[in-house]
């Protein structure tokens, strides 16, 4: 496989290197043959190249097989008019990738349960999957327009846009616990009423697959209060902008969250969190969100759910042993530097693989 990853600004940097550093460990137990290009985007773009989104970028990009990012965004270009400033870079980089389906885990770690809003008894065994289209509905949808006393935009879904995130979800839950809701307003909306009719005609080539629909309200509803009765929430554009935060912080910490962005010419990876700038440069940044998003690399691009499962199980059995980044713990003298989580969690993935590896060659 051949990985471009574009560590970008901040603390992207130093997530993204421990993520790279797991996703070489277990790569080499299971004999797969990875190839990293390092690109630049964002203000590390800027800066040597004069784009947040250089053309050598853009082409590594879309000549590999996946993309890993960090992070964009630099104080030093706040000045910069919006169009030239680093977040453009991956507006641009997602725009040329193409990905139509946003994949966002949400998941309550034992070890973490008292750092969510949430209480333990409602939390505890939450495990669950957003996936959230991202190429229709309301935010693309024309006519759009604005005027001094009125305004309007358009929510459009054709059956292909909705079937096709629908076949993502499927999937996704094959993997899990088989089962899919599907959250719409059908009791409102046209769109919905198309995109209810299509998921259950999809459904039907996944039998073994439980699919049920919920309106967004009552969803968001559930979310806080029965979290553990969903595994894959398929969603349109807006409900899956606003339910994703929403489950986003149920886990109590941004830098446990990673992100995947699929379905277009290349897959994108990435962590939830952005450049942090207030703690970049320290070595305190949680690296777990970015290592995190290298096991979704390695269950949905390259299809080693083995591999996938043994950085996941690293990344439990370090907090289970009590390892914290600043941002988990409130002991201010007391907490692991993102190189030494990092490295830890490289050496834990490794022996999970190795075990795994060996009792398959039994
Ligand atoms: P942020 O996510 O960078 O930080 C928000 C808060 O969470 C900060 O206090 C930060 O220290 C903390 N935090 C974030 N990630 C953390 C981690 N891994 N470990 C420990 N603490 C962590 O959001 P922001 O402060 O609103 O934005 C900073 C810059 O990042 C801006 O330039 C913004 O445009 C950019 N941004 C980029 C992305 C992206 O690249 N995907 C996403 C969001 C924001």
């Amino acid at each position: 496989m051949k990985i471009t990853v574009l560590a970008g600004d901040g603390i992207g940097v130093e997530v993204t290197r421990e993520a790279v550093k797991v996703l070489r460990a277990v790569a080499g137990v299971f004999d797969l043959a990875i190839e990293t290009d390092e690109q630049l985007i964002g203000g590390a773009g800027i800066r040597e190249k004069g784009s947040p989104f250089p053309d050598e970028t853009r082409a590594a990009c879309l000549a590999s097989d996946a993309v890993l990012l960090g992070a964009v965004g630099s104080p030093e270009f706040d000045d910069l008019l919006p169009e030239n400033r680093p977040e453009i870079g991956l507006l641009n980089l997602r725009q040329a990738l193409g990905g139509f389906a946003n994949l966002r885990p949400s998941k309550a770690f034992p070890a973490l349960i008292d750092s969510s809003p949430l209480r333990r008894e409602i939390f505890e065994g939450t495990d669950l999957l957003i996936v959230r289209e991202l190429l229709g509905g309301l935010y693309f949808g024309r006519p759009r327009a604005i005027s001094e006393t009125e305004a309007y935009n358009t929510m459009r879904y054709s059956v292909a846009e909705v079937e096709r995130v629908a076949r993502v979800a499927f999937e996704a839950a094959r993997t899990r616990k088989q089962k899919v809701t599907s959250v719409d307003k059908a009791n409102v909306l046209e769109t919905s009423r198309l995109w209810r009719q299509t998921v259950e005609r999809v459904a039907k080539d996944y039998p073994e697959i439980a699919l049920e629909h919920l309106f967004v309200d009552a969803c968001a509803m559930h979310l806080v209060t029965n979290p553990t009765r969903f595994d894959v929430v398929l969603t349109e554009n807006l409900f899956g902008d606003i339910l994703s935060d929403e489950a986003a912080v149920l886990t109590g910490s941004l830098g446990m969250l990673a992100s995947a962005t699929i379905g277009g010419a290349i897959d994108l990876y990435e962590p939830v969190h952005g450049s942090a700038p207030d703690i970049a440069g320290k070595n305190i940044a949680n690296p777990l969100g970015a290592i995190a998003s290298v096991a979704m690399l390695l269950r949905y691009t390259a299809k080693q759910p083995e591999a996938a499962d043994a950085i996941e199980r690293a990344i439990e059995k370090a907090l289970e042993e009590g390892h914290r980044t600043a941002d988990l713990t409130t002991d201010r003298e007391n907490f692991a530097k993102t190189d030494e989580l990092g490295e830890l969690v490289a050496r834990s993935a490794t022996e999970f693989a190795r075990k795994r590896a060996n009792s398959r060659a039994v």
